[in-house]
């Protein structure tokens, strides 16, 4: 039964160390009863604690990680409905299905294409994270050379899918040392299910049309021993899959209902056309897939579906910032001109972006200035004169260009007073306002 925030006070140090972020232990208890924290912050909680506390600073959803080579996928993990509650932590992983009725070399060259998937987007690579192998030929042989060559053309993490233990066995027997993810155990299979993924370490999905099914297999197979479960309320339309996903999700979170504290999975490529897979899948990362299965692998689909997903996944509190420094555009030379900008990655971008497809050669500084855009960075006292200045020192800058001149983004011409006082023997110059009229200003005006 889950604690009050009093009860788990009781067990904390009581020593407001503050060494967990929160100003007393009694703050931090509250959060955690409200799970919305996790035990490990307080450093200095005894064994005897721990494991009184263990039941109740259990994530309501259980973080489920599929594993191989090096590469993983988390999912689960997550303690609010919303994501401006708070945020939301594992990203749904998204994976491309291939089928057994395939033979290994057009499996190769289904899966090529979605492997070498790489696109940068504000300074972020964006890729495909695993595949999934389904068996629809109901031999154990033929599984087991389509899992094999999956395994060769990637060395990303596997979803196997079939209904049949001897055919999961003999795919299973391909992925030693791997954490794979079995698909899936139902009201007829689960035992035998159960057994193979207890002996192989792999993660198990559970599915069921309804709910209380669900609930009812769950709590069977992790009294068997297997603790990483993995959702599949089997409804594929856009309707019954929302309803089924959010009661889920309201069910642990809320309720803190352990029998349905699982990430999902969801298969969008069961929908047939490429509009409704988009729109279902769309729908599947937003609420709340812990691993989302396609069917076909379109660029032009995946690239929306991952940058939804980076937009959801992003800690709104955190701006996603790039590396304060001096950065190289197109090959600068001493003679080159120096622009500085703040370190949001929103704002390098679009300086660096038109900058270089000009083809002007030129020195970016890009300041700390955590992450916030020019404005809101000068509004906040966080990009100021002082801080350029100090950063024009730190990133040895004048021992790069020949002419001592600093271009300014326009919104803060302001701090060009301040800038020549605090470096003394450079020039500053105003820019212009958008990073879109910066080229013309390099040409016309530097
Ligand atoms: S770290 Fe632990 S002991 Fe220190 S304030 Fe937080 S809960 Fe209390």
């Amino acid at each position: 039964m889950a604690l009050s925030g009093i009860q788990i006070y009781k067990m904390l140090p009581r020593t407001n160390c503050k060494d967990c972020g929160f100003p007393t232990c009694l703050a931090f208890a509250m959060k955690l009863a409200a799970k919305q924290v996790e035990l490990a912050l307080c450093p200095h909680v005894s064994d005897e604690s721990k494991a009184e506390l263990a039941e109740s600073s259990a994530p309501p959803i259980r973080l489920v990680t599929l594993s191989a080579n090096g590469n993983s996928v988390k999912a689960g993990n997550e303690v609010v409905m919303f994501r401006h509650e708070k945020t939301f932590y594992n990203m749904p992983g998204l994976f491309l299905r291939v089928k057994d009725d395939l033979s290994p070399e057009a499996i190769k060259a289904a899966i090529a294409p979605a492997e070498a998937f790489k696109v940068n987007y504000v300074g972020i690579d964006l890729t495909m994270d695993g595949f999934a192998v389904e068996s629809v030929s109901g031999d154990p042989a033929t599984f087991a050379a389509a899992v094999k060559a999956t395994r060769g053309a990637t060395k990303r993490p596997l979803v196997l899918i079939s209904g049949d233990a001897a055919v999961m066995a003999a795919g299973l027997e391909q992925l030693d040392g791997e954490a794979p993810l079995i698909c899936s155990a139902n009201s007829d299979n689960w035992e035998a299910m159960a057994d193979l993924a207890k002996s192989h370490k792999a993660a198990l999905t559970v599915s069921a049309t309804s709910l209380d099914e669900l609930a009812e297999l769950t709590g069977k197979i992790s009294a068997k021993g297997v603790e990483d479960l993995v959702l599949d309320p089997a409804f594929r339309q856009l309707n019954s899959s929302l309803i089924a996903a959010t009661q889920i999700r309201r069910l642990a979170l809320r309720k803190n209902f352990r029998a349905l504290g699982y990430p999902m999975i969801t298969f969008p490529g069961d929908a047939g056309d490429v509009g409704r897979v988009s729109v279902q899948a769309a729908q599947a990362i937003a609420k709340y897939a812990g691993f989302v299965v396609i069917d076909e692998f379109l660029p032009e689909m995946v690239y929306p579906l991952l940058v939804l997903r980076q937009n959801i996944y992003t800690d709104p509190q955190k701006p996603i910032q790039v590396q304060p420094g001096l950065y190289e555009i197109n090959n600068p030379t001493a003679d080159s001109p120096l622009l500085v900008t703040t370190n949001f990655s929103i704002t390098y971008f679009s300086v660096a972006n038109e900058v270089e497809g000009a083809g002007l050669p030129a020195w970016l500084l890009v300041t700390e200035a955590e992450g916030m855009s020019v404005l809101t960075a000068w509004a906040a006292g966080k990009f100021d004169s002082e801080r350029i200045a100090k950063d024009v020192k730190r990133f040895g800058v004048a021992e790069k260009i020949n002419k001592k001149q600093i271009v300014l983004p326009g919104h803060v011409a302001v701090l060009s007073g301040e800038l020549e006082e605090d470096m003394p023997g450079w020039e500053i110059r105003v820019g212009p306002r958008e990073a879109v009229d910066l080229p013309g200003f390099m040409r016309d005006a530097l």
